[in-house]
């Protein structure tokens, strides 16, 4: 088994300079340092990340390095340009408002994207320098966006997992970002993209969908050869560490303190970094409506907020920073009494079990982010409650909520409801409230950060794993080799081919996809061997395929086995269907071509079809579904089966498919050598319909039942190039 090698922006330490040229290692405290603690320390895995420090000294790099392998530690030094550029610039002054809706905040500037790639760049070589085959490479988060792709370009076949930590937007608002199409690619670059809800999922398949023109099933997408999966894992805490964190004696004697100072009254606790993401303005505004509107709280609750200082050089927070001043000072002046101050105001980072005892004394949190990917304060005020009194007011944009629905959810806008929402909560029942918190303790404590870890390393497995089976069905040179061998032996030889996607790619028309001359020249060629049988096996009407095939000396199968033309025989008619069916479908599927722009109806003699290819990206996918259950109960009545292709609703009858038309040439003869090729799901009729050791390829990386696949049509035309 290989090592797993976690990368981030930062090391899960500090170094700090100290005196004498000395270096201090910090180790961090932070949720994910804690959940990954047992993946990099253990064996010879590793993280990779910046260190926080700058080092001009080859000798102060060296140390660091030589210091920091005890720790399992890799660092990627940068310098303070990089870090401006990179870091301050594109991942927090392009990505982190774009990816939170505040794109009045957003910069869209060459130099800080040239240095993006630049320094994601570096972090490959560094990883480079350490991955080896059998490797696991789990990138985290929005500055490393394009480190899957770099990584995967130059070790095709190494697992790499990214996770994105902050929320992924609208494709509506992602599209505005000028190297959109660079950044999905990058991370497309990985096997498993993992983010914390679902919403971030869709957001991002509907983004690659539009932008990178790749469609998805189930989260399934296809890049080239490969298939890489997407989904939710929403992230925990490490529930244990803050349960019993809380009902330590530090952590109570804390608490003691805290409510001999502030004497007898409630309190509501906000936690955040300086960000104009978290909404700590809007929930200022809200706690002075609360007092307004219900003046008998005054006097006996306090808000305590504390602000944790975050890149207070940049203006954005700076501003950030003098509008909650503004606001504190504007609503202490108002409402605060000699025994009385509404709103205790910290802006500094608070130490482990000071935080804990505000998470123990805290009536209420109230938690009102206008956009977080997931919050974990939330999660750790909950974790803390151990007596499960408290009530947790949350907002319905923080990732955490779609888990948390039995916190109070607010519109982080709605002021007056966040007002109203206070109130209910200090006013709430004990039982009540202890009834919610019982739930919320018990997700949260399953779904913890360990849980976290493991579910998203073993999905890792699990997708590579899928990948190598698809590779062992691969026809490989070994494959072909065989397929030759035997084709060579056999006196009598039957080749099922499919016709579009399996000989020629897909176009825009139907009609555009005319066999081209090289192709008109293989099979034919094909035919030619003495004791071939060459089949086309088509959902195609008869007509095209007469007007396109009608002068080789190759057998046709039309509209999925309606049709039939055997060498030097007439068409003939599998047999007399009823069609009357026909005329009640069609004036649907006008309807449905009435109401959507690009699509359009192909009529065959047994079958109707509903193209959409043309219509835009996921209206068509819509139109389809609809398609299908307005259909439904009808096409059972009729005896009819709506099955989909590539773009494409094809109603027929459902006694006629591809598989029932190839078993009447298999009993005309017994063949030594059998091979059935197609694309769509059409084709998995022929495939069962063969014998057992016949040879049966799927074009394409769907599941499917034949026994080897191959990439593209461009294959399947170099292996029956060899066997001609
Ligand atoms: N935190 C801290 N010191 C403080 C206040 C908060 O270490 O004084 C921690 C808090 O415990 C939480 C993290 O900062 O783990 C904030 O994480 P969250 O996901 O809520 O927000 P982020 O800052 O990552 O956007």
């Amino acid at each position: 088994m290989g090592k797993t090698i976690i990368v981030s922006n930062r090391l899960p330490l500090r170094v700090e300079k100290g005196s004498k040229g000395k270096l201090n290692f910090i180790p961090s405290e932070g949720g994910l340092a804690t959940g990954l603690g047992s993946v990099y320390k253990g064996g010879g895995n590793v993280w990779v990340g910046w260190p926080g420090v700058y080092f001009n000294k080859e000798e102060k790099r060296r140390l660091t390095e030589e210091r920091l392998a005890e720790e399992n530690m890799k660092p990627v030094f940068l310098s303070k340009q990089q870090i401006e550029l990179y870091y301050e610039g594109f991942s927090n002054s392009t990505l982190w408002p774009n990816f939170h809706y505040f794109n009045q905040y957003a910069i869209y500037k060459r130099t800080l994207w040239e240095a993006f790639v630049e320094v994601n760049q570096k972090f490959c070589e560094v990883v480079l320098e350490m991955a080896k085959p059998g490797d696991k490479i789990w990138v985290h988060d929005y500055q490393l966006f394009l480190l899957p792709g770099m990584i995967r370009a130059k070790l095709p076949d190494i697992s790499i997992g990214f996770f994105l930590h902050i929320p992924f937007p609208s494709h509506e608002v992602f599209r505005l970002i000028p190297w959109r199409k660079e950044l999905l690619n990058g991370v497309l670059g990985a096997d498993l993209i993992g983010f914390h809800t679902y919403d971030d999922m869709r957001h991002f398949l509907s983004a690659v969908s539009r932008l990178a023109f790749l469609s998805n099933q189930n989260g399934r997408i296809n890049v080239g050869n490969r298939v890489l999966e997407v989904d939710a894992f929403p992230m925990g805490i490490d529930y244990n560490k803050y349960a019993e964190k809380a009902a330590s004696t530090e952590v109570i004697k804390n608490e003691v303190e805290y409510r001999t100072s502030l004497g007898d009254q409630k309190f509501v606790l906000s936690v955040d970094r300086l960000d104009y993401s978290k909404g700590i303005p809007n929930r200022l505004v809200s706690f002075e409506l609360f007092l307004q509107k219900y003046p008998e709280f005054r006097g006996k609750v306090s808000l305590i907020l504390l602000v944790v200082p975050s890149r207070d050089q940049v203006d954005t927070y700076r501003e950030l920073k003098e509008e909650i001043d503004l606001l504190v000072g504007r609503i202490n002046g108002q409402f605060s009494m000699m025994k009385w101050t509404p709103i205790h105001y910290f802006y500094r980072s608070l130490p482990f079990d000071k935080l804990s005892a505000m998470y123990r004394m805290a009536d209420v949190a109230l938690v009102t982010p206008m956009r977080d990917g997931m919050n974990l304060v939330c999660k750790e005020f909950v974790a803390s409650k151990l007596d499960k009194t408290g009530v947790l007011i949350l907002s319905e944009m923080a990732g955490a909520s779609k888990e948390l629905s039995d916190a109070i959810l607010i519109n982080p806008n709605n002021k007056h409801r966040m007002a109203d929402a206070l109130k209910e909560a200090l006013e709430m029942s004990v039982e009540q409230q202890q009834s919610h918190m019982e739930t919320m303790q018990a997700t949260i404590k399953r779904y913890n950060v360990h849980h976290w870890v493991d579910l998203f390393l073993g999905r890792l497995d699990q997708v590579k794993a899928a990948q190598k089976e698809m590779d062992t069905k691969n026809a490989d040179h070994q494959v072909l080799a065989a397929i030759e061998e035997v084709y060579n032996k056999a006196n009598s030889r039957i080749l099922f081919l499919d016709y579009d996607g399996t000989l020629v790619g897909f176009k825009s028309m139907p009609e555009l996809a005319a066999p081209d001359k090289k192709l008109k020249t293989l099979l034919e060629k094909l035919a030619a061997v003495k004791n071939n049988r060459v089949v086309i096996i088509s959902g195609r009407d008869h007509e095209t395929l007469e007007s396109w095939f009608g002068d080789l000396d190759i057998e046709l199968i039309a509209e999925h086995g309606v049709w039939m033309k055997r060498k030097d025989a007439e068409w003939k008619l599998l047999r007399q269907l009823n069609l009357d069916w026909k005329d009640k479908i069609r004036p649907i599927l006008e309807s449905y071509v009435d109401k959507t722009p690009g699509s359009f109806i192909e009529e065959k003699h047994y079958s109707i079809v509903w193209h959409y290819r043309k219509v835009e990206t996921g209206f068509g996918e819509l139109r389809a579904r609809e398609i299908m259950s307005h259909l439904k109960f009808f096409a059972e009545s009729e005896n009819l089966i709506v099955l989909e292709g590539n773009k494409v609703l094809e109603i027929k009858n459902s006694e006629v498919n591809k598989g029932k038309a190839a078993e009447l040439w298999l009993e005309d003869d017994e063949y030594g050598f059998v091979l059935a090729v197609g694309d769509d799901w059409t084709d998995e009729d022929t495939f069962k319909a063969m014998p057992r050791d016949s040879y049966t390829i799927k074009v394409g990386p769907e599941v499917s039942d034949a026994r080897y696949r191959v990439n593209s049509y461009k294959e399947v035309r170099k292996l029956l190039e060899k066997l001609t």
